[in-house]
């Protein structure tokens, strides 16, 4: 047991400092000033600072908490976009889980990109993730910390936008994700306009978020605006078909007087026919809802292919035309294997083969569809 500590507490190494409440902090620091608790508190939430950078204890107390507060995730790869406004990790946990995390950079602020499970049980046909299963949920702390190392990251820049839309679906992992949704507005201080719930469409858990006292964002995965085309692009619409799923959502808009937003893979001759255009229109009208267009990043298990760009447009187009708030995201994740999954899966074989553990790519910009 370290010295500096009388707590009982302290004769447990802690895997994430961000998985000790308030009160278990305070056990932890007890026979120390009573300032302290909040001093190390602050350190943590409002800085994220690491034991050794908290100049402002002594440095016996730094050392003990160094060894007691180990962080949950440790970096695997790094992939940086040449334009240095995009950056991918790639962390391993303490059971050899992996996840990813993607930070993009603007001029006046950054945003994040966090994922809630480690693998994804959802089993989209496009999605690299889904295509490697489910291996476990993610740790409220471990959620927590992807914002901690971005939000350093991005400085000067404020981190200003958290979405849970990388690896997993958030609300098959409910209680956790939202523990952590509370811990960015409470003790983070993120405002809850700027934190992005994403899902395929887990129709209890967007009941469950109507309820909750936070009016967050949600962002439903759809893919597909009739049910038979989404039932092979998103299983889960053969549980929650698209008249229950639009249910939800409506209860939800009403709920929290909240922008909802449809997330549109653009998948070159499977969802971007006119037909789609007209479908997902009278989908999204009544909702008020704004559709985010997204070429699919290519994955190795798919065979579809992104929309080209001039069809992208003629999608746009066509929405615009019948009244839609739809937005072209540009694709940030090519190059670097930004869609959620990619990066995990293209470093299994040289995690395995013994390859160092941190690298470094420098390549052009991305983004990640859930
Ligand atoms: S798109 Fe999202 S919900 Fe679907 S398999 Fe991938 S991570 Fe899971």
């Amino acid at each position: 047991m370290p010295g500096a500590l009388r707590s009982p507490l302290a004769c447990a190494v802690v895997a994430s400092p961000y998985e000790l409440a308030h009160d278990e902090l305070a056990e932890l620091l007890e026979g120390e000033p009573r300032y302290r608790v909040a001093q190390v508190w602050r350190a943590l939430w409002e800085r994220g600072a690491r034991p050794e950078e908290m100049t402002e204890l002594p440095r016996s107390l730094r050392e003990v908490l160094g060894d007691l507060l180990r962080p949950a995730l440790a970096e695997q790869a790094r992939s940086a976009a040449a334009d240095g406004q995009t950056v991918k990790w790639l962390f391993s946990l303490h059971d050899g889980a992996q996840l990813e995390t993607v930070l993009m950079l603007y001029p006046d602020r950054a945003t994040v990109c966090v994922s809630s499970q480690a693998g994804c049980a959802m089993g989209c046909s496009f999605c690299a993730t889904g295509q490697a299963g489910f291996r476990r949920q993610l740790s409220t702390a471990e959620m927590v910390e992807q914002v901690v190392v971005a939000r350093r990251a991005a400085l000067p820049r404020r981190l200003r936008n958290v979405v849970f839309m990388g690896m997993g679906e958030p609300l098959a992992n409910y209680d956790r994700v939202w523990a952590a949704v509370r811990h960015l507005h409470d003790d983070m201080g993120l405002s809850a306009r700027h934190l992005t719930l994403s899902t395929v469409g887990v129709v209890p858990g967007i009941r469950r978020l109507a309820a909750e006292d936070l009016p967050v964002n949600l962002a439903v995965s759809l893919h597909a605006a009739r049910d038979e085309l989404r039932d092979r692009v998103v299983p889960l619409n053969r549980r929650y078909p698209l008249s229950v799923l639009m249910g939800a959502c409506a209860e939800y808009v009403a709920a929290k007087n909240r922008r909802l937003s449809f997330e549109w893979a653009m998948i070159d001759g499977v969802n971007d026919t006119a037909r789609d255009a007209d479908e997902l229109a009278e989908l999204a009208l009544p909702l008020g809802a704004h559709v985010n267009l997204i070429p699919l990043n290519p994955t190795s298990g798919y065979s579809g292919r992104g929309t080209p760009g001039p069809a992208l447009k003629e999608f746009w187009a066509l929405l615009a035309a019948r009244g839609v708030n739809a937005t072209v995201r540009a694709n940030r994740g090519t190059d670097i294997d930004a869609a959620c999954g990619q990066l995990a899966a293209r470093s299994g074989a040289s995690s395995r083969t013994g390859a160092p553990t941190s690298r470094a790519v420098a390549v052009r910009a991305p983004r990640v569809p859930h």
